[in-house]
């Protein structure tokens, strides 16, 4: 089966990011951006799934800027086979990126889309599942388990009371956890070679879908400062100082 993984670009996991002080966003100037890590463990699924002799063709895309190109590549040297760049510099939102996957999604045919549960850069959550809503096809989201069985795909969720079973039929979406599984890290001679895989950049505009923000951000700001803690000497100084918090509030 052929299995298409959608990846993003995102601001990597470790960076403390930084509010600009125009508060417009965060300030990705010279921040070092990565894919976002449950896209990671999307690619490292499809490829366990080809090494299985399941998936036959691996297609990675990403809707976003030229630079998007290298987080391709990294998915390329994990052993994704080919990249479609759907290159925009517009901020994209998550209905603008399922319009623009299903666009793909009819050139290619694939049997299973595999996006992460949520990108760490807007935690939205939402693009797997307006794809399967556009799309009109099976979904399932924040996957821990993946099994396939002919035609059919079975998934075990992470939900509020616990984890659900549920049995796809394909073609279908899934949407992975972090728990699915533990991405390789791609080798040296790896690299070399994605370099050398076809990464093919189209637009928004050639797919026909017009990727302007509905949105408007008001304003960014950071969190609030952590207050600094108070140590206490005694178990009875403790006690004291929860009482005076929880009627504090
Ligand atoms: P979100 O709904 O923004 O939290 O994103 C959920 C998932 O949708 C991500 O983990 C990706 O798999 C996919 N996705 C979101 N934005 C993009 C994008 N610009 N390009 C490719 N995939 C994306």
């Amino acid at each position: 089966m052929k299995v298409l993984v959608a990846i993003k670009r995102v601001v990597d996991f470790n960076v403390n990011i930084r509010v600009k002080s125009d508060q417009s966003g965060v300030d990705i100037s010279n921040v070092k951006m990565s894919i976002n890590p449950f896209d990671e463990v999307a690619v490292e699924q499809a490829v366990r799934m080809k090494e299985a002799g399941i998936a036959t063709e691996i297609v990675i895309v990403s809707v976003g800027p030229e630079k998007a190109a290298e987080t391709l590549r990294t998915g390329l040297a994990v052993g994704a086979d080919r990249a479609i760049l759907v290159q925009t510099d517009v901020v994209t939102e998550p209905l603008a990126v399922a319009k623009v996957l299903r666009a793909v999604i009819d050139q290619e045919k694939p049997s299973l889309v595999l996006l992460g549960k949520q990108a760490i850069d807007d935690d939205c959550n939402q693009t797997g599942q307006m794809l399967a809503g556009l799309l009109g096809w099976a979904q399932g989201t924040s996957i821990s388990r993946m099994v396939t069985e002919g035609e059919k795909l079975k998934v075990t969720r992470e939900v509020d009371a616990g984890t659900q079973e549920l049995e796809l039929s394909l073609p279908a979406i899934a949407t992975v956890d972090l728990r699915l599984n533990d991405p390789r890290h791609p080798s040296l001679p790896n690299i070399m070679k994605a370099k050398k895989k076809p990464l093919d950049t189209v637009t928004p505009e050639s797919l026909g879908v017009d990727v302007t923000p509905r949105m408007t951000v008001v304003k960014v700001l950071p969190p609030a400062q952590r207050q600094a803690g108070k140590k206490v000497a005694t178990v009875a100084e403790l006690a004291a100082a929860l009482k005076f918090a929880m009627e504090a509030h």
